[in-house]
């Protein structure tokens, strides 16, 4: 039988524990923790992300900030307001919402973000510190991924994972984390239950794609691909993690009043034929999301409870 693997309801008991934790450090007269999200435009789709980041961030008591620029900001700009949120001592960590505009190059501003007010684990620092199991902030959503196989005691250790995509951001982190001895793995979390997998990385240019992927325990998709991952391509009882977020047009079902086209979000796994194969598998929406937001949340209060001056 299939289990939902529930990210918006763990996301919600994790973000109960962290205002808990919020609270705690008022209590003792600390001041709370702030993040500060950087948005360059008004790409629709980053509005939607950092609106619920915002969110997210008042439920648990986060102090949290919007700082916009124009479209046509210059990197030279933009890079000078990098270096005056690294020296802002006021601010715990912050992102760089991405995609950044065309004329800016992503790689330098992601750079020149200090280490350990990076609180999406992007910049080289935090990459390569995870990479050789030093202490890190780690990419909110390989972390969220981990946690939610933690929280339904999925353990990895010996497993073959097979991961989907070798982005940056979720891919490559994802394929670390999981291949890591265990003792490396995030304070308060449950060292069994992590790392130690055996880990296949799979992109476009890999060959019969369907075969590998019927050899492995748990299935990771992050390739923004509607329904990559078929019902052939998965072995009975695999547990199936859907990072995929797409925007699909609802065919016939063009709005009469607006004359807009509707949409609607689905990930890179075909539904509705896997999930009876598999043994647990993350909705879209409602898995992989949630848990990638809580997890930007947990990584500001550990820049805060480490670096906080
Ligand atoms: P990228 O576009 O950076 O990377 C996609 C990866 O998937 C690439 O490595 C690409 O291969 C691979 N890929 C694409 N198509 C195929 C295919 N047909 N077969 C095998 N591999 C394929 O995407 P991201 O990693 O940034 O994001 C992936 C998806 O996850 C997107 O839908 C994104 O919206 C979503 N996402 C969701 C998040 C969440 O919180 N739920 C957070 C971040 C992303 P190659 O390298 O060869 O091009």
């Amino acid at each position: 039988m299939v289990n939902i693997l529930d990210g918006k309801r763990v996301a919600a008991e994790i973000r109960a524990e962290l205002r808990a934790e919020v609270e705690t450090l008022k209590a003792q007269g600390k001041r709370a923790p702030k993040l500060a999200i950087v948005l360059v435009g008004n790409n629709p789709a980053s509005e939607v992300y950092v609106a619920n980041k915002l969110k997210a961030c008042a439920e648990v008591g986060i102090e949290a900030q919007a700082i916009r620029y124009p479209m046509d900001i210059t990197e030279h700009t933009l890079l000078n307001e990098i270096a005056k949120l690294n020296n802002d001592a006021s601010i715990d960590g912050y992102i760089v919402q991405l995609p950044l505009p065309e004329h800016i190059n992503e790689t330098a501003i992601l750079s020149a973000i200090d280490y350990r007010k990076d609180v999406d684990g992007l910049t080289p620092e935090n990459v390569g510190r995870t990479v050789q199991g030093l202490p890190s902030i780690i990419s909110a959503t390989p972390r969220g991924i981990r946690e939610l196989l933690a929280r339904y005691n999925i353990q990895t250790a010996g497993k073959h994972v097979v991961v989907i995509g070798r982005s940056n951001i979720v891919g490559k982190p994802m394929a670390i984390l999981l291949m890591q001895r265990p003792y490396l793995s995030l304070p308060g979390m449950s060292a069994s239950a992590l790392g130690d997998a055996t880990v296949t990385i799979c992109h476009s240019k890999t060959q019969d794609l369907a075969a590998i992927c019927r050899t492995a325990d748990i299935i990771i998709v992050a390739a923004g691909s509607p329904k990559l991952l078929t019902a052939e391509m998965v072995k009975e009882g695999a547990v199936v993690i859907d990072v995929g977020i797409n925007r699909v047009e609802i065919t016939n079902n063009q709005s009469p009043i607006t004359n807009t086209k509707r949409f609607r979000l689905v990930g890179d796994v075909d539904f509705e034929h896997v999930a009876p194969k598999a043994s647990y598998i993350t909705p879209v929406p409602g898995g992989v999301g949630p848990m990638t937001i809580v997890s930007l949340l947990q990584n500001t209060i550990q820049a805060y409870n480490e670096h906080s001056r």
